[in-house]
């Protein structure tokens, strides 16, 4: 729910995107090979050769064939390619297409793309060749560094740091945009839960928040009906710029079901709410019979916005941070004026 800082260590699998093309490419020029003898007749890319001409990487020669077989390989080359250099226009929904790769195609191609993810990726070899100047890390090493005392960028309840909440996957889910499987904008750590949900029915929505590239904390509120002890979440775009913005938040909520795990979450608004106003009580005892009603009126704003600045430093990195922010900004509106008229009481009592 709140923007992540792109550093390169999310960026840390974009060699990967050469390797993808080297072998859809491959395919293309090389289309229904059957035997592992004619793969190595064949020309390819002198990174591809290393794995591609070695008996030893019997699977790797296997999904190579399995590639060539695919009756539309060449658009779903067309399609990586678009996805790669449009993966943000297509999340935005200003550039439309549909992905129509052929039941088989996907198929086919998300079978080799799960090896490549799950098997290749882990393949120091694969780094070395691929990515020579940087350090090999293993999957769970680049999903650790990044989760690092972090909170699930989608529901922003669930702490990721444990490797056993924490999972790794492809936001436009594989069995629809197999040749995304390795593209690092594609890929994104979050809770089990999120990415349970992720991986159910292959469902996807477009155009869609992203949490590399929207501001999604200016985009979608929280408020609060206390009669009834109801969350909601809303959007109410607050920066311009963003495209389709009602849109994507309301596929982002959608897919999440983010309004239906917050529906239980009440007691963390009590717990806030207790917070803020232990926060003023203690402030005003500090100055507790120095203050006339401006003075009060400001000691009670500025108890609520070293609050507010506390969950804004904690952004990501504490649990449902942005519920709590949302409600400080609530509870400064309607801020209880039976306390405030007892402050200012007993004041005027000294
Ligand atoms: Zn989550």
């Amino acid at each position: 729910m709140w923007k992540s800082n792109i550093t390169n260590y999310y960026k840390v699998y974009k060699f990967t995107d050469k390797f993808t093309n080297d072998v859809l490419m491959w395919a293309c020029e090389n289309r229904g090979i059957s035997s592992v003898e004619e793969i190595e007749k064949t020309t390819m890319s002198d990174e591809l050769a290393v794995f591609a001409k070695n008996k030893k990487y019997t699977r790797f020669r296997k999904e190579m064939i399995n590639v060539s077989k695919c009756e539309e390989i060449i658009k779903a080359h067309y399609l990586f390619n678009l996805y790669k250099n449009k993966y943000i226009n297509i999340i935005q929904g200003s550039t439309k297409i549909r992905c129509t790769l052929d039941k088989e195609t996907l198929e086919k191609l998300k079978h080799t793309f799960e090896y490549y993810y799950k098997e290749l990726l882990d393949n120091p070899l694969f780094w070395k060749i691929y990515n020579p100047y940087e350090e090999y890390k293993t999957k769970q090493e680049v999903r650790e560094q990044l989760s690092k005392n972090r909170v699930c960028p989608y529901c922003d309840q669930t702490y990721i740091t444990s490797t056993k909440k924490t999972n790794m996957d492809h936001y436009l889910p594989i069995s629809q945009f197999p040749f995304l499987g390795l593209h690092w904008r594609n890929l994104i750590v979050s809770c089990s839960m999120c990415n349970g949900i992720l991986l159910k029915n292959s469902q996807w929505y477009l155009p869609i928040l992203h949490p590399y590239f929207d501001d999604i904390e200016r985009i979608i509120f929280f408020s609060f009906d206390k009669e009834r002890s109801e969350i909601a979440i809303i959007n109410k775009n607050k920066v311009k710029k963003i495209t389709r913005c009602k849109q994507r938040a309301k596929n982002l909520l959608k897919l999440f079901e983010l309004n239906e795990i917050y529906s239980g979450s009440w007691c963390e608004v009590d717990n806030e709410h207790n917070l803020l106003d232990t926060k003023i009580e203690n402030a005003y005892h500090r100055y507790k019979g120095k203050l006339n009603k401006d003075n009060i009126y400001n000691l009670v704003e500025e108890s609520i916005n070293i609050r507010r600045n506390e969950l804004k430093e904690k952004a990501g990195k504490m649990s449902f941070a942005k519920l709590k922010y949302d409600y400080s900004n609530d509870y400064r509106q309607n801020l209880d004026s039976e306390m405030l008229n007892w402050f200012i009481m007993e004041q005027n009592e000294k």
